[in-house]
């Protein structure tokens, strides 16, 4: 029998390009490329966790993805799921750990162990690195795949398609996946930010930067909830970040104009709040109103909290008014930002939107256009929340588009 695409030529070495390469150069006998646009490989890989890689999550289930057919990931993700990359990993050498919320981390903290386990498992299976090579051009004809550079062309049986998507356009995000993919016929949806800190009104902000805080969030719409999250929040000078900040973010990119951010500051209800802040009071008659929420807030935040319930910070404890109580109560329980969008795409750590999935079979992704022609990873029209999700997306569907089954 002969063999199935002797040549293979991966487009990207990121992390979903270098498991399609590994999965495909299991076939013996088979001649492996993998293009790589920048000076070297898995780059965006070295600066995801903050360094630390945060290479997949326990709960990294189907439905946790996001993607104008979510159902699409579910072959690729039930095929190789956490616990499959978890072993890949470790037959690599891989020590890992996992903390809070089932996010997966090499035992090192550094994400340089990941890529220098990826790395030597390159070297090994033979696969032939070509960086800095950037495809500019993609063409079908009846003798395979050409692809070329500026300076050089070369040929394929078979391409996988490992481009990512435009988020972290410093670390190597950009729009040649879907420019490429056009070239071949097919089409993308929109693209939005995601992962990213949501802009709120400049009212607060500045005041409490650099505050993080626990808390319960949602996203609404004229009282309606678009999301909700949970999780520690980071005011910045613009607006919030952090995991449960950016979880909103994809919400909020979506979702146009006249969207607010509510959080809830402390872990109880109305009503325990408004008992604590009952009983400080009669502790503390004399203190300023500015002090109502130290001790149970940061100070900043406390401080901010009391003025956007329109208590004059001087008043003392013991003159304040049951609306003013009351007041107070409700703005730590719903303390609510105008949203005025999400950063950019530079900022964002994943692109929301992609290649159209319609074009691609869910069970081997590849191309119902172009045989031979398979995609992966971010490219595509999937997305998964913070922490560890969308490298787990990248792993999972670059092992299966490595399989090049038809
Ligand atoms: C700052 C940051 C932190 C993150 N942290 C995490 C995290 O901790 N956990 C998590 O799960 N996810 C994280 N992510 C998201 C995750 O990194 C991506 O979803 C994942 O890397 C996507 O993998 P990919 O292979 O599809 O694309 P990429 O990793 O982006 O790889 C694509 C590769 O293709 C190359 N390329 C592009 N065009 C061409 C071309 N024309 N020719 C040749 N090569 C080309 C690029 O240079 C790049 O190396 C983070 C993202 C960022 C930006």
């Amino acid at each position: 029998m002969s063999l199935s695409y002797p040549t293979v030529a991966v487009i990207g070495g990121g992390a979903s390009g270098i498991a399609a390469a590994l999965t495909a150069a299991q076939v013996p006998g088979r001649r492996i490329l993998l293009l790589e646009r920048q000076q070297r490989i898995g780059r965006k890989l070295l600066a995801t966790g903050n360094g630390r890689c945060n290479l997949s999550n326990w709960n990294a289930v189907p439905g946790a993805y996001f993607g104008s057919d979510a159902a699409f990931a579910a072959p690729a993700l039930e095929a190789f799921p956490p616990l499959e990359v978890h072993r890949f990993f470790s037959h690599l050498g891989l020590l890992t750990v996992t903390e809070e919320g089932g996010r997966i981390y090499p035992l090192s903290d550094s994400s340089n162990s990941v890529l220098d386990v990826l790395r030597f498992a390159l070297d090994r299976a033979g696969v032939d690195v070509r960086c800095p090579f950037p495809v500019e051009n993609i063409r079908r004809s009846d003798a395979g795949f050409s692809l070329e550079s500026s300076s050089e062309t070369l040929r394929a049986d078979a391409v996988v398609l490992a481009c990512g998507g435009a988020a972290g356009a410093k670390l190597g995000g950009s729009t040649d996946g879907y420019r490429l993919a056009a070239q071949l016929g097919h089409r993308r949806t929109a693209l939005h930010p995601s992962l990213t800190r949501i802009r709120t009104s400049p009212e607060y902000p500045r005041a409490l930067k650099g505050i993080r805080v626990q808390a319960n969030l949602c996203l609404k719409r004229q009282g309606e909830i678009l999301a909700s999250a949970k999780g520690e929040v980071q005011f910045t000078e613009t607006g919030v970040s952090g995991p449960a900040g950016f979880d909103l973010s994809r919400a909020a990119a979506f979702g146009g104009d006249g969207l607010t951010l509510h959080l809830r500051l402390l872990p109880y209800e109305e009503a325990g709040v408004c008992d604590l802040i009952r009983a400080k009071i009669a502790a503390y008659p004399t203190l300023e109103a500015s002090e109502l929420f130290t001790g149970m807030l940061h100070n900043r935040l406390g401080r901010v909290v009391v003025k956007a319930a329109g208590i004059p910070a001087s008043l003392p404890l013991a003159s304040l008014s049951e609306d003013q109580i009351i007041a107070a109560v409700s703005r730590c329980c719903d303390f609510c930002l105008p949203v005025l969008g999400v950063d950019g795409f530079d900022a964002a750590q994943v692109t929301a939107g992609g290649l159209q999935t319609g074009d691609f079979s869910p069970e081997t992704l590849e191309s119902r256009l172009v045989p031979g022609f398979f995609a992966c990873g971010e490219v595509l029209d999937i997305d998964g929340p913070c922490g560890g999700y969308n490298l787990q997306w990248a792993w999972a569907s670059g092992m299966l588009a490595g399989r090049l089954d038809s």
